[in-house]
This record gives structure tokens, C-alpha cells and sequence, in this order.
């Protein structure tokens, strides 16, 4: 019932009369239903209605641009109301709503109603926990501008008690990130920045890894089957990681070589014999097998593993490994050291513990490399390919291909001349194709995965930004950037 029918039927209590004064200063068919009898419930309904009006309306534009943007703004959407669970669950926790029944608690409640997971319910919690500690990140997941998986991972660094009070200090710098980066990218900024800030339980547990390190092949009795489990710390594990991606990368050159031969043309990664599963299963059988006709101590070929280290973090670290006490990172301090290039990883970006890898440092062939401001690699010199220190080089400037959205390793890559070594033939009615006669060095390299690398030919340009990042432009000349939420 509108207001101004209360105060015409005389059911009102006091203060009715200071509200017809209102209505009657207002201009006729002023909508009174809002916000005196606003109910959340016709809210829902209303949102519930316009979602059925999409009904089954085909959701893909014809131009890919528009779909780009169907994208974002399906995402947002879906974004906005992942935000309105949390509310939801923290509003629910601080009232009494969710005694009455018997639940232990407003997760709990949440749980039952929804029917979710043990898992969705924690990650759900988490999120409401993070969000009090960090209201800015909050207003922007609501808003539906910062995405649920940047929330959710900040939520599991928030679960960390070790590093939980620093986390305000580093909102700003959490924003930031989590708008503007590949999700992969902030992950293991994340990742890092809690290594930083907690760097002796990160010691701590990295040393209980190696110390409980174990492996085992174990047959089951009745299907015959072998089930192969092992655990070790970060250093052995990247190693190990490092040499099976080769081994990984040889059986898919065999199978792609097969799937060539027998299909031509029509080749596709659908039509190869064999699945990722099995080939890495076939890979790691072939180290065994290889392993057989060597005796202990033996090797043949050597597979490197890169460990990158800036050097304040190896400097840091070796003051550490003597035993010399080393002020505590704060919140913000940390954030400033990871945007200042700190490195602490292999070539593909896979962390390893700082302490452990400057141990290495000292005693194996680990190798140092000097990254300039922008941490890209020094010049090595102007050679026709990229191979040893300035293949390491140019794989050293990203984790993974530079093609937007494509997570193949750096050490699987190709190493791709950003402005071709020879001058490129043909029309460039834009005026956006490069010259040609670039320069084979660092800052004209990029790791790009075979595909993209053929890809790109058909009139896209791949450029160095000012910040060590690359930026990809479609035959236009547009730029191939996330679309916009
Ligand atoms: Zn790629």
C-alpha cells in the first residue's frame, strides 16, 4: 500500500501527517511505493524477470568484438551477484536468523539451503572474512569490476593468519593488480607477496617438504594397476617439473608428426593418437627407460633448470642462509618489492623457495641474469638466432607465450623476432606492418608458442611495451585487450 493511500484511509500512526505534506509538495504520479514499502523480495523478482527476458536468445554478436564484449558483461553480471551471495552470508552471520533451526552457523545455514559443497561453502566464508578486512576490494567486486577468482584468491591468502594482518597495508596494491592483471599474472603476485611477508613459514614449511620428501609405486591387487605418488620441496619438484615438460614436449612432437603424416592439412590437435593424460604417463615411462642403460651417477644429455633471482632477493636470501637476522617484510613493503621486478622462480614463472635456490647458487649451476628496469634481460648482441644466453634471455622477459590468454610455458616456446630479421615483402595498406631488419636481442624477442607465432602472420603485430610487456595489435592496428566491464 502507497503511502498516500495510508494517510487517506487513516491507518496510519504518528508522523503520517509530516508524509501527506511531503505528498502533497510533489508532483502528481510520483512513484510512493519506493522506498516505504521496498522489499528486497520484489528486488530479486524483478532481476530473476530480467534474466528470463534473455530467454533463449541466441547470446553470440556476429562480430567478434561484440562477442568480446558479450563476454565481460555476461562475466560482470554473474560477478555482481557472486558479490551478493557473500552479502548475503555476512548479513545472514550477524543476525540471529539462522539460530532458529539449529544450524551451527549462518555457513552452515547457507550450506543446507543452497546445497553447495563443503568447499563452496569455505571458499564463500573466506570471501566474507577478506571483504571485512578489505572493504575496497569489496566495493569493487560488487560493482562487479574486479572478478570472483581475483576475490577468491585473495580470500585463501586471508585464511593465512601468518600474513592476514598485513593484508590492509597492500589493498591498494591488491586493487590494482587484480583489475588490471591476467589473473595468472596476479595469482602469483599473490602467491609471492605472501612468500614475502611470511618468508619463515615459508622457509619453515619448504624444509619440513624436503625433509618428509618421498615417492612410491604401488600396485593395486585387484585391477593390476599402478599408481605412482610422490612429494618433495619446490626446488627438486621444479626440476623434476622442468624435465618431464621435455620429455612431454618430445612425445607430442611424435604424435603430431603421425597425426601430419596420416591427416595433411586436416591435422588438428582433436585427431591425435593420444591424450595429454597419456602422454604424459608415456613420458615419464620413457625417463625410466632411458634411466635403464645409465649406471649411477651417469648422465647423458642435460636438461637446464633456470632459476631467475633478482638481486636483492638473493642478496636477502644469502644473509639469511648465514644465519644473520633479516627485518620482516611488511604488507606494503612487500608489494613495493614485487613491483621493483622481485624474481624468485624458474623460467616459467614455477616459485621456488629464496633460501633453498641461493643455497644452490653457491654450491650448482644456477644462473644469474641481470634484468633492467623494465626486467627486461641486457642486450647480448645481434645474432640471427635466438639461441643459448639469448634464447635464456628472451624467455626470461615472461612466464608464458605473449599472445593474450594463451598459458603455454616460456620454455615451450618459440622465440619469436618482434620485428622480423629479414624486410617483410608484400602491401601493408594500414601502414601498421613492422619494417623489418629487427635487431636479434632482448628487447626485440618475445616467447611465443608455435601457434601463435604462425598466427601472427596473418597481418598482427607483437610490440614491447614501456613496462616489459607486450601488446598485441590485430591487422587494424586496434589493440587485443581484455573487453571492458
Ligand atoms: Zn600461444
Amino acid at each position: 500500500m502507497a503511502i498516500a493511500d495510508v494517510a487517506a484511509s487513516g491507518e496510519g500512526e504518528a508522523g503520517d501527517d509530516f508524509d501527506a505534506l511531503v505528498a502533497a509538495a510533489l508532483p502528481d504520479g510520483f512513484d510512493w511505493d519506493w522506498p516505504f514499502t521496498h522489499d528486497i523480495a520484489d528486488d530479486l523478482t524483478i532481476l530473476e524477470d530480467a534474466i528470463s527476458l534473455v530467454g533463449d536468445n541466441p547470446l553470440v554478436p556476429s562480430s567478434s568484438r561484440e562477442a568480446a564484449n558479450r563476454v565481460a558483461q555476461v562475466e560482470k553480471l554473474a560477478t555482481r551477484l557472486d558479490a551478493l551471495q557473500a552479502r548475503l552470508l555476512s548479513e545472514l552471520a550477524q543476525s540471529t536468523a539462522w539460530e532458529a533451526d539449529g544450524h551451527r552457523s549462518a555457513k552452515a545455514m547457507v550450506k543446507f539451503h543452497a546445497n553447495l559443497s563443503i568447499a563452496e561453502a569455505t571458499a564463500r566464508q573466506q570471501c566474507v572474512a577478506m571483504v571485512r578486512t578489505l572493504p575496497k576490494i569489496g566495493v569493487e567486486w560488487a560493482a562487479g569490476r574486479l572478478g570472483t577468482c581475483q576475490v577468491r584468491t585473495l580470500a585463501r591468502a586471508h585464511a593465512n593468519p601468518r600474513v592476514r594482518d598485513h593484508m590492509p597495508a597492500a589493498e591498494d596494491w591488491f586493487l590494482e593488480h587484480g583489475l588490471a592483471d591476467d589473473h595468472r599474472l596476479f595469482a602469483s603476485m599473490v602467491t609471492n607477496w605472501v612468500r614475502l611477508v611470511d618468508e619463515d613459514g615459508t622457509l619453515d614449511v619448504n624444509e619440513r617438504n624436503h625433509r618428509n620428501r618421498k615417492a612410491r609405486l604401488t600396485q593395486d591387487s585387484v585391477d593390476l594397476s599402478w599408481r605412482l605418488e610422490a612429494e618433495m620441496a619446490a626446488l627438486q619438484g621444479a626440476e623434476m617439473d622442468r624435465i618431464l615438460e621435455e620429455f612431454i614436449e618430445a612425445e607430442w612432437q611424435i604424435d603430431w608428426a603421425a597425426t601430419v603424416a596420416e591427416w595433411g592439412d586436416d591435422a588438428c590437435i582433436e585427431k591425435m593418437p593420444r591424450t595429454p593424460a597419456q602422454r604424459r604417463c608415456d613420458a615419464l615411462h620413457r625417463i625410466f627407460r632411458q634411466a635403464v642403460g645409465l649406471r649411477l651417477g651417469e648422465t647423458t644429455a642435460t636438461i637446464e633448470t633456470n632459476i631467475v633471482l633478482d638481486q636483492a632477493t638473493w642478496e636477502r636470501s644469502l644473509t639469511r642462509l648465514a644465519g644473520a637476522e633479516v627485518e620482516p617484510m611488511g604488507g606494503a613493503e612487500a608489494a613495493e618489492h614485487l613491483d621493483d621486478g622481485h624474481r624468485c622462480a624458474t623460467i616459467d614463472g614455477v616459485p621456488v623457495e629464496p633460501v633453498e635456490a641461493a643455497a644452490h647458487s653457491l654450491v650448482g649451476a644456477l644462473r644469474r641474469v641481470v634484468l633492467d628496469a623494465a626486467s627486461v634481460p641486457i642486450d647480448l648482441g645481434r645474432k640471427r638466432t635466438f639461441t643459448g644466453l639469448s634464447r635464456l634471455a628472451a624467455q626470461l622477459g615472461s612466464t608464458t607465450c605473449y599472445w593474450p590468454g594463451c598459458d603455454v610455458a616460456s620454455s615451450a616456446c618459440q622465440i619469436d623476432h618482434l620485428d622480423p630479421y629479414t624486410p617483410r615483402p608484400g602491401p601493408d595498406p594500414n601502414g601498421t606492418q613492422p619494417s623489418g631488419g629487427g635487431a636479434t636481442n632482448p628487447h626485440n624477442s618475445g616467447t611465443a608458442c608455435g601457434c601463435h607465432n604462425r598466427f601472427k602472420e596473418r597481418g598482427f603485430t607483437v610490440v614491447r611495451t614501456s613496462t616489459g610487456g607486450f601488446e598485441v595489435r590485430r591487422p587494424d592496428g586496434s589493440i587485443l585487450e581484455r573487453a571492458q566491464r
